[in-house]
């Protein structure tokens, strides 16, 4: 804005062209998305200097009054949305909801069973270079080697070997729809925990396109700011009040200091829009146009981990079209499109290089595109990807993604700004 402009004209103006590349991108991160502007404005705002230690009418410090009412809306709003009895939406981030639901429930070297990292499951879920895997003892399962499906029969053969205290279930590259009942079977028979962080998928689930963890699970983490569309930050929720005090102060003092309430706000914004009916529309076209997207990629002869998708991501196999991750990602982002390099399920190349890309569709279905845009974007990658050598492919590509950025216009409240 012009204030900002005038203060700091160097950071304005990084943060316009910022704005300018989310505009000339296809963003196809699977975990991004775009908040509205009501979100940005209440994250945003004079929230940003108070401090508030402590939950809504329990705090540490004086002139809370209102912080406190946006706090206890948030927290109301995010029960009614998943169906929960208690609510922590202090949590800075997904790690941090984490990071407070093993300080709750775990002792320094229990163990801990989640999806390997290389499958599709999250850093935090027991990988060696975090605290996770570093304060705790962790095992993982993973997919079948065939049907890239949870192999239920692993987690079984392995819960019933370790006893592990904490089951994981939810994760960051997997396209298919999660059976928590089958997670709570395995819980119950080894006396586990069980925990769904379901970061990537929380806006579907309130959309009721996605099965609820919330009755199955003993907790649930999720991020804000994926397909739930709001600010980037954590949440923890569950069924269990008394479990839910333990989380309370995992998060405060456990783990946090003070909340911020200016994110607390842009999520009570955030979870106040997944109300709405509208958000239900916006979830159910968030999986159409992600199958649109496979079925177009597919029937061009790239291969999809697990054939396909049930919800808004998949993994292309890139060594259907003799590339590696590292490679289409170069070639995307020559086109403007925005992706990520992936492991696939037992990838033969190293985690930075990887043999998979992940597609996801929450973002550019915010920005108004439907199935046959998708489908436009399949044809897309998939002619990048199969001619990659190819400059006048290349151009035509570039004309496409330019193209379809134009007609779907992203923030026009903010202006242009910038020069491309
Ligand atoms: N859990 C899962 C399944 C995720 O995919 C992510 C983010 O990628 C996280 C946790 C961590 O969230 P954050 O980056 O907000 O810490």
């Amino acid at each position: 804005d012009d204030l900002l402009r005038a203060t700091d004209p160097l950071v304005a103006g990084w943060i316009d062209q910022e704005l300018d590349r989310q505009r000339s991108h296809l963003e196809l991160i699977a975990s991004e998305n775009f908040t509205s502007a009501a979100v940005m404005a209440a994250q945003g705002s004079v929230l940003t200097n108070k401090y508030a230690e402590g939950l809504p009418s329990k705090r540490y410090y004086g002139g809370c009054e209102f912080v406190d009412a946006i706090e206890q809306i948030a927290i109301d709003r995010a029960k009614a949305l998943f169906g929960a009895a208690h609510a922590n939406v202090q949590p800075h981030s997904g790690a941090q909801a984490n990071a407070a639901v093993f300080l709750a429930l775990l002792e320094r070297g229990d163990k801990i069973l989640g999806m390997d990292l290389s499958h599709g499951g999250h850093l935090t879920h027991g990988s060696p270079v975090n605290q996770s895997g570093i304060y705790f003892e962790a095992l993982h399962y993973g997919v079948d080697p065939v049907s890239h499906r949870i192999d239920f029969d692993q987690v079984r053969e392995l819960a019933h070997t370790h006893r592990p205290r904490l089951i994981i279930c939810g994760y960051s590259a997997y396209p298919r729809e999660i059976d928590f009942e089958r997670f709570r079977e395995i819980a119950d028979e080894v006396g586990a925990y069980l925990l769904a962080d379901i970061a990537h998928i929380a806006g579907l689930v309130v959309a009721g396109v996605h099965p609820n963890p919330i009755p199955h699970c003993d907790v649930v983490t999720t991020t804000t700011h994926k397909t739930l569309r709001g600010p980037r930050g954590g949440l923890i929720l569950t069924r269990d009040e008394a479990l839910g005090k333990r989380f309370d102060k995992a998060v405060f003092p456990g783990i946090q200091g003070g909340p911020l309430e200016h994110v607390i706000a842009a999520k009570a914004v955030a979870f106040g829009e997944a109300l709405q009916p509208e958000f239900k529309t916006y979830a159910a076209d968030v999986v159409a146009n992600a199958r649109s997207l496979a079925e177009r990629l597919t029937a061009r002869g790239l291969s999809l981990v697990s054939g396909g998708t049930d919800n808004h991501l998949m993994l292309v196999d890139l060594r259907s079209v003799d590339l590696t991750g590292k490679q289409a990602d170069l070639l995307m982002s020559d086109v403007n499109i925005t992706t990520n390099k992936n492991t696939i399920p037992f990838d033969p190349q190293s985690p930075f290089v990887t043999s998979g890309l992940r597609l996801g569709s929450p973002a550019m279905t915010t920005r108004g595109l439907g199935t046959a845009e998708f489908g436009e974007i399949g044809e897309i990658i998939a002619n990048r990807l199969t001619q990659p050598t190819d400059a006048r492919v290349e151009a035509d590509c570039l004309e496409r993604v330019a193209s379809l950025c134009t007609r779907f216009a992203l923030y026009p409240h903010l202006g242009r700004v910038v020069a491309p």
